[in-house]
């Protein structure tokens, strides 16, 4: 069997090649994080085409551009499987890319949109088999929703490869059972090692995160929030925030955060109510009665780095209190902050509360240490633990697993009882 892994040690971009004698599957084709340096190697389709060549499915992780962002370019004879909320996501996220003035992006957008619609799905814990590779799905939860990671037993070995996840969500509640009396021991762990980098970041659970956001809330009349659209759980704390407010305040966006919240509420919400979004407006300038409603009573309002919301600010804004207005940033703070990973247009749009209270909340939708010590000892690797999606200067020893475990941490091509590990490999027609 051979493990071969693109780019293991940088957080995105990841791929996974998993190929028993006879066959081939892919998890994760990522494209790198996008930064200021935002050129991809692998983003063309001929690499991808070479890349995929002889395999029998792509399996993704979750929607993350850093794990998904090469589907477009994937020979259409390769079937490709998602997450089933996941695929409508992709869906409705390049049905909204498609509809973008600039007409040059809009016939890739298409393509793309028609290759996600093709998805295939798979439901956790239902295995799927590709020839002699079995592999099962279970869920995980991480700041996009319906996440995964894979279980794949091939040749009597079993290897876990976690994609992205944390245990400090809503959903993360299962995490410890799935891996103890679902997956068990393995032999093969590919794990997310994100965190690393960041020892010294405040991890809050998502629900100490709702309790700060109502505080602030009860005292701000008038919120506005900037978080990622599709991450419910994140966007679940706001809307509870939200709801704990007397007299009720409004719930305000744009069409497509409503489409994604009324998803999140067709799906998730009939599950736990924590999800279930209840009404939600979507903001027009024209509709009087809806803007009288929103300033006598208060709002929260979800908001992106777009033209529209940039307009709707310019609009609202003047006709706020300034002391009563909150803004929220619940993203990672390196993208606002100086260096590669700066984003622009998330600046400019904090521009436009220069008179109001600013509020950076966040908590990181990736496993602490202590997290992943956990997931290390529940598997309890015999052969290898592979760190993937992490900075290259960390050491995954630092997590403090036991030194028989840390032995077993591979950031080599390596062989071991017929698995062949190669990492990074220098030329992509290496198999
Ligand atoms: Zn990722
Ligand atoms: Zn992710």
């Amino acid at each position: 069997m051979q493990i071969t892994i693109q780019r293991p040690a940088q957080i995105g971009g990841q791929m996974t090649r998993i190929s028993t004698h006879s066959t081939s599957i892919i998890i994760d084709l990522g494209h790198n994080l996008p930064s200021n340096d935002n050129k991809d190697a692998l983003d063309n389709d001929s690499t991808i085409a070479e890349l995929t060549q002889g395999c029998s499915a792509i399996l993704y992780t979750h929607y993350h551009g850093d794990h998904i962002g090469l589907f477009h370019r994937v020979p259409d004879s390769i079937p490709q499987y998602i997450g089933p909320v996941a695929k409508q996501i992709v869906c409705r996220k390049y049905q909204q890319l498609c509809c973008l003035p600039e007409k040059e992006c809009s016939a890739a957008f298409k393509h793309a949109f028609r290759t996600a619609s093709n998805m295939k799905i798979f439901q956790a814990k239902q295995t799927l088999y590709f020839g002699d590779i079995a592999i099962t799905p279970y869920f995980v939860s991480h700041s996009a929703y319906d996440s995964y990671m894979f279980l794949i037993e091939a040749e009597g070995k079993k290897i876990l490869h976690t994609g992205d996840f944390r245990g400090h969500g809503y959903l993360s509640k299962g995490l410890e059972a799935t891996l103890k009396y679902f997956v068990g021991q393995v032999d093969v762990l590919i794990i997310e090692g994100t965190m690393l980098a960041r020892p010294e970041e405040k991890v809050r659970t998502e629900m100490e995160l709702c309790q700060e956001a109502t505080k602030q809330m009860n005292v701000h009349k008038y919120s506005f929030i900037h978080c990622s659209s599709t991450d419910i759980e994140r966007l679940a704390s706001f809307k509870n925030a939200n709801n704990r407010i007397i007299p009720k305040r409004a719930l305000i966006t744009d069409a497509f955060q409503k489409d994604i919240l009324d998803l999140f509420s067709r799906t998730a919400g009939k599950q736990s109510s924590c999800f279930d979004f209840g009404q939600v407006f979507t903001y027009n300038e024209h509709n009087q009665k809806l803007k009288e409603w929103m300033i006598t009573n208060g709002f929260t309002m979800f908001v992106r780095a777009t033209p529209k919301f940039h307009s709707y600010l310019d609009h609202l804004l003047p006709i706020l209190p300034a002391t009563e207005t909150l803004f929220i940033y619940s993203m990672w703070n390196g993208y606002i902050t100086n260096g590669s990973t700066q984003n622009t247009e998330y600046i400019r749009l904090q521009e436009h509360f220069a008179n109001n209270k600013i509020l950076h909340l966040h908590t990181s939708g990736h496993a602490t240490a202590e997290v992943l010590r956990k997931v290390c000892n529940l598997t309890n690797p015999r052969l290898a633990i592979i760190p993937i999606h992490r900075e290259k200067s960390t050491d995954f020893k630092s997590i403090g697993i036991s030194p028989s475990l840390q032995e077993k941490i591979i950031t080599q091509d390596y062989s071991m009882e017929g698995i062949d590990v190669i990492l990074a490999p220098t030329s992509h027609t290496r198999q």
